[in-house]
């Protein structure tokens, strides 16, 4: 008797949320046609389907050898009462510590970008006191004892009335890097604030919202044409020494055939130390986005980054091991606009693992001293803030010496974050970017917009209460 198969191989199960109505639900992982996708059923809504991936191979590399021991905070503030994603957080159920912490100072903001997943305008106005922002940032270093990268956020936080106090009170608690998510209109316009700012560089980094060097892509996304916004900030942070990353949201259709030439700007900025493209994900407000046409996945935006860049390979980008779902990424070493990619240079062990000769550099002798001594060579206290292994913080330990410097360093990094379609709990375990609360709690950004955010808990509330009930009807029974 001969048998129908599946028209997809049967990868694996997970938790997953209805994108209607937030409920956790069943979801499978299947395999077909070179697609990964994610098959999902709520009782109510019915059968949903997703794209994962457009490269198994890719997909699995990140399942299957990009595993590495979960890294723990020092602090978990929430029990397991409801289940995930409705105990954050951090509860005892998380998987990996807080890689990079997100204060939001402000909802306050002097654009209002169709794109925004804070969904922030300049009519919002409310500014997190003072004191509050301490207290968050207190809660950070509770966390994790030695914060990795905190990254001040908003709203523009360069608006509000306190910045330079909480930029002060930052730096005076154990914080190895610090950032500042920023849109670039008052770099680029107010020279004493940069001139203010320029104090602060050392372990300190421009988080810069850079989507396009194009007028429409700016206006679908920002609505408004910032190129010459785009031109004096960068002008301005490069006669200041800050370092800068140039964030680009990447929407399929509208900018993803510019990554190549954003990529190519940003390598020939002396302040830029590298770009994170972020594919656009349904959060906050984003008007002018279609679910069905707009979305695009790591190994989309991985492909595109080769195809457009061809400095880096598909071999030069891989995956971070602490959430390889959601998370890539590419190191180079820079001698001014010339990079020399180091991810190809370090097998796939090193990497998860860290520790070990294992660097490949035989294949270029040239390399083999520079990127011997990048991994192998312990640094000074002093160089601390400022040195490579502090933007390794996603790697395994690895110290790199104190002549190399943040300076000499080009990444590129992948970061999507999932939204109510693509959320696999799984991946959503091993969140490392963290939203820190007035009260303490660190919630995984992908949870905290999609439930814990402003009104979006009235939502979490009526989840809870439901789940609250169907608890005591299974303890009556
Ligand atoms: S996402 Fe993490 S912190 Fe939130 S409920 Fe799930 S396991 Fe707990
Ligand atoms: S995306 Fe950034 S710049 Fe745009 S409205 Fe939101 S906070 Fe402001
Ligand atoms: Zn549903």
């Amino acid at each position: 008797m001969s048998r129908k198969n599946r028209p997809y191989q049967f990868y694996d199960t997970t938790g997953a949320v209805c994108s209607t109505c937030l409920r956790q639900i069943e979801a499978k992982v299947v395999i077909e046609a070179e697609r990964v996708l994610l098959d999902k059923w709520c009782p109510v809504h019915g059968m949903e389907r997703v794209l994962l991936a457009d490269d198994p191979e890719w997909y699995r590399l990140g399942r299957e050898v990009f595993v590495k021991r979960p890294e723990m905070p020092e602090k978990f503030s929430t029990p397991m009462e409801y289940g995930c994603p409705y105990d954050c957080g951090l509860c005892p159920d998380h998987m990996q510590h807080s890689c990079l912490t997100v204060l939001e100072v402000t909802d306050h903001c002097n654009l209002r970008c169709p794109t925004c997943y804070a969904a922030s305008g300049p009519e919002r106005t409310t500014h997190r006191p003072l004191a509050t922002v301490i207290a968050m940032l207190d809660a950070a270093v509770r966390n994790e004892g030695e914060a990795d990268v905190v990254q001040i956020s908003g709203g523009e936080p360069t608006l509000h009335p306190d910045f330079f106090a909480i930029l002060d009170a930052a730096r005076a608690r154990p914080i190895r890097h610090l950032m500042v998510n920023s849109n670039g209109l008052r770099i680029a316009q107010d020279k004493d604030f940069v001139a203010r700012l320029a104090e602060y560089k050392k372990g300190f980094e421009i988080y810069l919202q850079f989507d396009s060097l194009q007028r429409e892509p700016l206006l679908d996304l920002r609505g408004a044409d910032l190129r010459s916004v785009h031109d004096k900030a960068i002008e301005n942070l490069n006669a200041a020494g800050i370092s800068t990353t140039l964030v680009m949201t990447v929407k399929r259709g509208v900018n993803d055939g510019e990554i190549g030439a954003v990529l190519d700007f940003a390598r020939q900025q002396p302040c830029v130390r590298g770009v994170t493209l972020q594919p656009v994900q349904e959060a906050g407000r984003c008007d002018n986005f279609d679910s069905r046409q707009h979305r695009l996945t790591v190994s989309e935006v991985r492909r595109r980054v080769a195809e457009q860049f061809p400095v880096l390979t598909l071999r030069d980008i891989v995956p971070v091991p602490c959430n390889p779902d959601t998370l890539a990424m590419a190191y180079a070493l820079r001698q001014g606009p010339e990079l020399v990619p180091l991810t190809r240079y370090l097998d796939y062990q090193t990497l998860v693992e860290g520790g070990g000769n294992t660097i490949a550099f035989e294949r270029d002798p040239q390399l083999r001293d520079k990127v011997f001594s990048l991994l192998s060579t312990g640094h000074s206290p002093e160089s601390q803030a400022n040195c490579l292994s502090d933007l390794l913080c996603c790697l395994p330990q690895v110290a790199a010496p104190s002549h190399l410097g943040y300076q000499d360093v080009f990444r590129v990094l992948i970061v999507q974050f999932m939204d109510a379609h693509n959320l696999d709990l799984r991946a959503l375990k091993k969140s490392c970017v963290h939203m820190v609360q007035p009260d303490g709690r660190m919630i995984p950004f992908e949870s905290y917009n999609l439930l814990y955010r402003d009104e979006r808990a009235q939502t979490l509330a009526k989840l809870r209460s439901e789940l609250k009930a169907f608890h005591q009807l299974r303890l009556g029974s």
